[in-house]
């Protein structure tokens, strides 16, 4: 098994997890085995990852602004990085835009569908309502003053959060770079050595992943509701596994362009890290993974890499916001809605800041969603609309999250001369010892 690339590692064990389970699926105690025997494993496989990714964010992301030296240096890599993530969100939510006024799959729907859908999954989609309702309860500047944790402990723990944990990271590094290098040094090398030790965990975490994604994925073919919903919902669905490879091809010419890198060598830099983007449905948990990547297979230095990820993972989110361009569009068409010009330019506003506020975590985006269909006037029941296909879309969206951060952080990279070359050519090099 070493032998083989990852990423065929990684493509094997999915495909092994669907076909396991579809087998599994035909006896009456196929389900139950996968979900108490098998199913554990992804879970593991999972919180590993996630383990590993607040001290990841920490260590990486405060050696990475120490290392910066001067504090102009970050503010100017910090403005690029903001510009450009805002420039691909809108580019996203227009190709979804465009995509879903092209096709129209709302006007294929059926009333009884439809009808059929709002009933079957009203609880479901009334659940996420009452969560977005919960986080639109808050004044204008709420998102900056969530920004400063009063503890870091708690902003690093379980239901924490990750921008916080980033504001403290980038705070520390800021101190680190204005006391003096005597007393700044052991400090930074302790960082660099505790990061040296989370990217080692990253590869032996690696080593699991092919058993992990089988888990994930047999699980999730035993849990998925009855293909007939996917059928009613097909052209919706088409409409945004569409516009997402469409922004697939963009990073990947915008890499090409500005870096001058070509769609091979980023593809197969990046493909682990999106293959477990779309077994997690989860970019913080993928994260460890694609600062590995990145850094070690794309050759964005670390300064850049762990600053750049970490905060791409949190508010810069493509496959969501293009996304919920489409849903918000597709749920109109279904009520028979006619959207004006204005009210799909608000949608662009809306689906971008949505995106920027969805957590890193599976579903997110569809609670989001609900504050986008609020905004523009389409009743909020239509979510149970887009539910029976929300997990496998939200496995799509997800690989785009995570390539738009690697490609955004290749641009920036380059833009600051720190683009260098990959530091590992093969996946064995991982585990040689060190010397
Ligand atoms: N699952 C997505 C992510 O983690 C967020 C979402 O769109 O639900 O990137």
């Amino acid at each position: 098994m070493r032998k083989l690339e990852l990423h065929w590692q990684i493509i094997l064990g999915m495909v092994g997890g669907v076909l396991f389970a579809l087998a599994m699926v035909q006896f009456d105690w196929g389900p139950k085995i996968v979900s108490d025997w098998i199913k554990p494993f992804g879970n593991i496989f999972i919180n590993s990852l996630k383990l590993i990714a607040v001290p990841l964010i920490l260590a990486s992301l405060i050696k990475g602004v120490s290392d910066l030296k001067d504090i102009s240096k970050l503010s100017k890599m910090g403005g690029r990085t903001i510009g450009i993530y805002l420039i691909t969100t809108i580019i996203a939510v227009s190709i979804g835009l465009t995509i879903v006024n092209v096709v129209k799959p709302g006007s294929s729907i059926s009333e009884e569908t439809r009808n059929e859908l709002v009933e079957n999954y009203k609880g479901d989609a009334d659940s996420k309502i009452s969560q977005a309702n919960e986080q639109k309860e808050s004044g204008p500047l709420r998102a900056l003053e969530d920004l400063v944790p009063s503890n870091i402990f708690s902003a690093a723990s379980d239901n924490g959060n990750m921008l916080q944990v980033i504001f403290f990271a980038i705070f520390f590094g800021v101190g680190l770079i204005l006391i003096p290098a005597e007393q700044a040094d052991p400090v930074k090398k302790f960082f660099d050595g505790f990061n040296e030790v989370i990217l080692k965990l990253i590869d032996l975490i690696m080593l699991a992943a092919p058993y992990g994604v089988f888990a994930l994925l047999a699980a999730l073919v035993v849990e998925s509701p009855s293909l007939d919903l996917f059928k009613a919902l097909g052209w919706y669905s088409v409409s945004v596994v569409l516009g997402l490879i469409l922004m697939i091809g963009v990073y990947i010419s915008l890499v090409w362009i500005f870096t001058k890198r070509k769609p091979s060598f980023f593809i197969n830099g990046i493909s682990p890290a999106q293959l477990l983007a779309f077994s997690t449905s989860s970019s913080a948990a993928t994260l460890p993974v694609t600062m590995e990547r990145v850094e070690e297979h794309l050759g964005v230095e670390e300064e850049v890499a762990s600053f750049v990820l970490p905060i791409g993972a949190t508010i810069n989110m493509d496959g969501t916001s293009l996304y919920q361009a489409v849903a918000a569009v597709f749920i109109a068409q279904a009520f028979g809605m006619d959207l004006s010009f204005g009210a799909q330019l608000g949608i662009i506003v809306t689906a971008t800041l949505a995106s920027i506020g969805s957590a890193a975590v599976p579903g997110a985006g569809m609670v989001m969603l609900v504050i986008v269909l609020a905004q523009a006037g389409i009743p909020e029941a239509g979510l149970a609309l887009i539910f029976a296909v929300d997990r496998p879309l939200d496995m799509c969206r997800t690989v785009v999250n995570v390539t738009g951060d690697a490609a955004v952080s290749m641009m920036v990279a380059k833009s600051v001369d720190k683009l260098g070359e990959p530091k590992v050519k093969e996946w064995s090099d991982h585990y040689k010892p060190s010397k």
